[in-house]
């Protein structure tokens, strides 16, 4: 049944997934159930979520390969936010497309990004646009030092950024990273940071998940925890988040990570996807980001996204820990991506949901003490 909109969703959709890593996996396994299928388009030849649905191996910019994806599909998305946005628009003329192509582009560069948030009413950390040293000098003199340098385009788990406390660091991170489009950024002292998933579907109607703590190690995630921050950080969030939906006329999942710094939230960046801030919410809530993401592609009511007890998130980093070790925890729902270990590499995760909070903080403790990387 549809709400409205005219995609045509039913049994058997085809979805048609841009990227085919572990989000797209994720999507696989959580649409299966709903008797839909999958086709995704990935440039390597092991992608994991081939194992959900068949995979077309070509490149994200390949505009034959995209449409070839678009015309097996009812209704196409994407797992991964730096597709072209040409790739969108091309496979956007020929089936229905979501989140919208210009919601793809609007996150993938970070000035653009942080204009557009300031724009909306939201607060951002201080920032200047860096093109030459000059630049970069005088963005220093604005934010002061510490600062953090970073690439506009293609950064994530901490890559293509640079923390500056002095001016041995700036020479050191202008000779690494000087030949790119650059944003310098004030560092920001964060009490905690957090992230917000939300969801807009096909008529307008929008879902939140509660927001999540997220800890990171070595700049990449290693823990998320829903819940705690109280109702009114979460209604700034959620303004936040709507804001930026209706102005990017969004429909699917949508994240946003946030700074708590003084009481109150400084947008990180944005991502036009499912998130891994939102794995616990498999298990953890009524509906997954995964099951509400297709649900808004397709066209149907949107599910409750209330939390079913307390959960944690738990990276696996470069490895996963023994099954037999993590099989005797009580409540642990384990994930392996099927991808081939290697270090910094997210490989998988585990959730443990419980009634009992001080029960969760025990178990972290543990399987953080199975892992070599990631918590530890
Ligand atoms: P990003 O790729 O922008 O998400 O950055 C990765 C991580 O680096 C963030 O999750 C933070 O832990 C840290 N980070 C990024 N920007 C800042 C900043 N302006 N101030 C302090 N820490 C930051």
């Amino acid at each position: 049944m549809s709400d409205g909109s005219t995609s045509p969703a039913g049994r058997g959709l085809s979805v048609g997934v841009v990227g085919g890593g572990q989000l797209g996996r994720m999507l696989g396994l959580a649409g299966i159930p709903l008797g839909f299928r999958f086709v995704f388009l990935d440039p390597a030849e092991d992608a994991c979520a081939a194992a959900t649905g068949l995979l077309l191996q070509a490149g994200f910019d390949d505009l034959e390969a995209v449409r070839e994806l678009a015309r097996q599909a009812d209704v196409a998305t994407f797992d991964f936010e730096n597709v072209p946005e040409s790739s969108a628009r091309a496979m956007a003329e020929i089936a229905p497309f979501y989140p919208p192509p210009q919601a793809l582009g609007a996150g993938q560069d970070r000035l653009a990004e942080k204009d557009l948030l300031v724009d909306l009413g939201a607060a951002v950390p201080d920032y200047h646009a860096v093109d030459s040293r000059t630049d970069l000098l005088d963005g220093l003199d604005r934010v002061g030092y510490p600062a953090v340098l970073k690439t506009r385009r293609f950064g994530y788990d901490g890559k293509g950024q640079a923390v500056l406390r002095d001016a041995e660091d700036l020479e050191r991170a202008w000779q690494r990273l000087g030949d790119a489009p650059l944003v310098l950024e004030a560092f920001v002292p964060f009490e905690a940071e957090c992230s917000l998933i939300g969801v807009r579907g096909a008529g307008g109607a929008t879902r939140f998940w509660p927001l999540t703590r997220n800890v990171h190690a070595d700049g990449i995630l290693a823990l998320s925890l829903p819940g705690g921050f109280g109702p009114d950080l979460q209604a700034a969030a959620e303004d936040t988040m709507r804001a930026l939906m209706d102005r990017l006329d969004y429909r699917g999942v949508l994240t946003i990570e946030f700074f708590l710094v003084g009481g109150r939230l400084l947008v990180n960046e944005f991502a036009p996807r499912v998130h891994n801030s939102g794995h616990w919410s498999i298990e953890g809530s009524v509906t997954s980001q995964f099951e509400n993401h297709l649900r808004a592609v397709a066209g149907l009511a949107l599910g409750s996204t209330e939390p079913v007890e307390h959960s944690v998130m738990i990276n696996c980093i470069g490895e996963i820990p023994p099954l037999s070790a993590v099989m005797k925890v009580r409540g642990a729902h384990l994930h392996d991506y099927a991808k081939t270990f290697k270090p910094g590499r997210k490989v998988g995760h585990i959730t443990v949901r419980s009634s009992d909070p001080d029960y969760l903080k025990r178990v972290t403790a543990d399987i953080c003490h199975l892992q070599k990387s990631g918590c530890r």
